[in-house]
């Protein structure tokens, strides 16, 4: 029998919810169980995942840094993201399995992402997001440092609807923090902050796109960064005329239709370099 990377503790004799929550009770406190790993994903969807981080990096929203989750398809309570590394490196092995409190369910001395709780307080708070990408996407990051407002340019990046709301860490963590969002509680304050939008942008930091699909995500990904490059040299050239809530609402529609076309062009570019 193979083993799979997502389901160790499975190995040993899979527990229902309910036992692992008197299990996790009957511990002193502050000593919580290792998860319970929902089995293991789906083989197509691993290789989404990876697919996605080396997409993200192919077309410039991470570098070194920044990473992409998907909601485990066995378990709403569980999600899939890579160890910490770059992430175009990622492989299927890298990939490991957390609940939604960010705990890893079968780490063997893999390092987690610090910034994992930015995926596990949104999964916890927004039942329709099944994707989720942080980046420091550069382009973006002086929307999220200045009042100017990203809204969309055209109909490409009308998710952006009447504009990404900004994050601001200050408002959570207090004055001084490393700008990292790097417990459940800044996770939580974050996912609070962010709605129901699907994008936000974090000051002095970066931003978060959440999806109903990877697909989805990677998309609005790639065009917050296009849309951030549009926009800031349109204010070059004098007032912007952006789409109306409107127009947003109507092309946001369609174009969630049309999300394969570059996902397969990406896809290709990507994964034709590896
Ligand atoms: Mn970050």
């Amino acid at each position: 029998m193979s083993i799979c990377l997502c389901c160790g503790p499975a190995l040993l004799g899979r527990r229902g919810l309910l036992a692992a929550a008197v299990a996790a009770a009957a511990l002193p406190s502050g000593v919580r169980a290792a998860p319970v790993s929902a089995g293991p994903a789906e083989g197509t969807l691993l290789d989404d995942l990876v697919a996605a981080n080396r997409i993200l990096y192919d077309q410039g929203v991470v570098d070194g840094f920044g990473h992409v989750s998907v909601r485990h398809d066995k378990d709403p309570n569980r999600y899939l993201l890579a160890r910490s590394m770059a992430p175009v490196l990622v492989t299927r092995d890298d990939i490991m399995e957390y609940d939604l409190d960010s705990v890893p369910v079968d780490p063997r001395g893999r390092t987690s992402y610090l910034e994992r709780f930015i995926h596990g307080e949104l999964y916890k708070v927004r039942p329709d997001v099944i994707a989720i990408v942080h980046s420091h996407s550069p382009a973006v990051i002086p929307f999220a440092d200045t009042k100017v407002a990203l809204r969309p340019m055209n109909h490409m990046s009308s998710f952006l609807g009447t504009g990404a709301p900004v994050f601001d860490i200050r408002d959570a963590g207090g004055p001084a923090t490393d700008m990292l969002i790097r417990n459940p509680s800044l996770g939580h304050a974050l996912a609070e902050a962010m709605g129901d939008h699907p994008v936000m942008l974090m000051r002095g930091h970066g931003s978060v796109a959440a999806a109903q699909s990877l697909h989805h995500v990677v998309y609005r990904a790639v065009y917050t960064e296009v849309n951030a490059r549009m926009e800031a040299e349109a204010l070059r050239l004098g007032p912007v005329t952006f789409l109306s809530p409107e127009e947003a609402a109507a092309a946001s529609k369609t174009v969630d239709t049309l999300v394969e076309r570059p996902w397969a062009m990406w896809k290709q570019h990507a994964m034709g370099k590896s």
